[in-house]
């Protein structure tokens, strides 16, 4: 469905993120003719480029990241006639008239800022002041959204000094992966599911993001944050809402993301024996996370697994355990729901026991699988078996989906329609800031040391005891 006519000025827009997924997204929405022909990008940066130049950047972007059989000269250049540039200064003076007048009336007006966040309330007030944005205009912002609940607040404070709550989206790009929205789907679109998602049902709930790649050259930003702070209290927190939240009474923007607030204020401090951080050590050819950050002496984790509850009624008792890191044995992020064993085996014992699992894969090959227990086929008596019941959408998809393009193009296509409900709101960001700022403080006071981890492997040890020590397993990452 194509949408409103639109300028979307990309602050930023020769940077990492624009070069990778923001600008291929957009050509991949212009291919699939969801992009109107009134519809035109501004990159908007420091480098001085003209039109032309901009435009040759660009095609080098989309040469790099798009798969070649996707890319046809045509349309490249038809996409890349959408483009315009103009070199701003978002502290300065420079580029901000030439900007005010390229941009059109009657059309939806859209800034993304992909620029650090310490640019935001410079670019927030000179879009204000020059009266590029008008009460109808959106604006996108990047992670981090700040660092602690001081910072986030003060943030949303800045924005709010020009943009309505209705105007900002705060981007978290794991909200736009296809399974995420079919989770939501499947939770509140049958009547099968939802009787059972309970803690009376399910036993417990896994969270699972794995990297298998280090923190590389990002190393002097990552040792600020750490996976609590970059994975934990944004995407993982986003996730454990969808599978928590009660059922919104409409799926609309306030009325999802009310339900998710309620989550993460529902969220118990958790113990330190409920938490092991991690640190990667050096493999066969792989340096360790302290020389990849070059500080012998860094505290900071680059793997985390925590216990979490939930408390309300409809979770009372139920583990959430969540786990992400880096340089381990697969890139696999996934949910399991599982569920609670039948509480009587009419098959006895020897027939083999058997827990439903629901598992949403967000990557690799999206999808979600049910296990059933069912009879194994043949004449060899009653014995059960697990098998798949499998809603992978890879297919419908196309092969060569790549869930994280994808998750912007959908998102930056919700920003024109002005839908806000898969983005996350002001204070749903401060309430997990306000849960996650304890717990990072308490490793300060303690001075805590991670524990070292092979790379290649499922983490630390006693992550693996986390679950151990109440008989449950994490699934395997392979
Ligand atoms: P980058 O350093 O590659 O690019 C920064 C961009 O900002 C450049 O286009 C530069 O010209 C522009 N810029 C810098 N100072 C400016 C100024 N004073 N005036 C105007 N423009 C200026 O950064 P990036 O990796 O593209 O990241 C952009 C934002 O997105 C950051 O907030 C980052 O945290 C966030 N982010 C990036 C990624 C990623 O994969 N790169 C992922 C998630 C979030």
């Amino acid at each position: 469905i194509p949408v409103e006519p639109f300028d979307l000025v990309i602050f930023g827009g020769t940077g990492d993120l624009a070069r990778r997924k923001i600008l291929p997204g957009l050509y991949r929405r212009f291919v699939s003719g969801q992009m109107p022909p009134e519809a035109r990008v501004i990159g908007a940066a420091r480098s001085e480029f003209d039109d032309a130049g901009y435009r040759n950047e660009v095609r080098d972007a989309l040469v790099e990241f798009i798969a070649k059989d996707k890319l046809d000269d045509d349309r490249v250049a038809a996409f890349l006639d959408r483009l315009h540039y103009v070199a701003i200064d978002a502290t300065g003076e420079a580029g901000w008239s030439e900007l005010a007048d390229l941009m059109r009336e009657n059309v939806v007006r859209a800034f993304y800022f992909s620029v650090a966040p310490s640019l935001f309330g410079a670019l927030a007030e000179r879009l204000h002041m020059h009266r590029i944005a008008d009460a109808d205009s959106r604006i996108v912002v990047e992670k981090p959204f700040g660092r602690d609940l001081a910072s986030a607040r003060q943030l949303n404070q800045t924005l709010a000094e020009h943009f309505e709550e209705t105007q900002i989206y705060r981007i978290d790009h794991y909200l736009g992966k296809e399974t995420v929205q079919n989770l939501m789907a499947v939770r509140f679109g049958n009547v099968l599911f939802e009787p059972l998602w309970n803690a009376q049902y399910v036993d417990h709930i896994q969270i699972t993001v794995a990297e298998t790649v280090g923190v590389g050259g990002r190393g002097g930003y990552y040792d600020k944050s750490g996976a609590m702070r970059d994975m934990v209290q944004n995407h993982l927190m986003q996730l454990l809402c969808l599978i928590a939240m009660e059922p919104p009474s409409r799926f609309d923007p306030d009325a999802v993301r009310d339900e998710k607030l309620k989550v993460i204020r529902a969220l118990e401090p958790v113990e330190s024996r409920d938490i092991v951080r991690g640190q990667y050590q050096r493999g066969s050819n792989s340096a360790s996370y302290l020389e990849d950050v070059e500080d012998e002496q860094s505290r900071t984790e680059s793997f985390i697994a925590m216990k979490l509850h939930v408390s309300n009624w409809r979770w009372a008792g139920t583990p959430f355990y969540v786990r992400t890191g880096k340089r381990l044995r697969a890139r696999q992020s996934e949910i399991a729901v599982v569920f609670k064993d039948a509480p009587h085996s009419i098959f006895g014992e020897e027939a083999g026991r058997h827990r439903n699992i629901l598992t949403i894969r967000l990557q690799p090959n999206e999808g979600m699988t049910l296990g059933v227990t069912i009879k194994e086929p043949g004449p060899g008596g009653m014995r059960l078996i697990d098998v798949p019941l499998d809603m992978t959408f890879a297919d419908a998809l196309g092969p060569d989906n790549d869930d994280v393009t994808d998750a912007y193009e959908r998102l930056v296509m919700d920003v024109i329609r002005g839908n806000q409900t898969l983005f996350m709101r002001g204070d749903e960001v401060e309430a997990a800031w306000a849960w996650t700022d304890p717990i990072i403080e308490g490793w300060q006071m303690r001075d805590m040391r991670p524990k070292p981890y092979e790379p290649g492997t499922a983490g630390p040890e006693e992550s693996a005891m986390l679950l151990h020590r109440e008989n449950r397993r994490w699934r395997a990452i392979r």
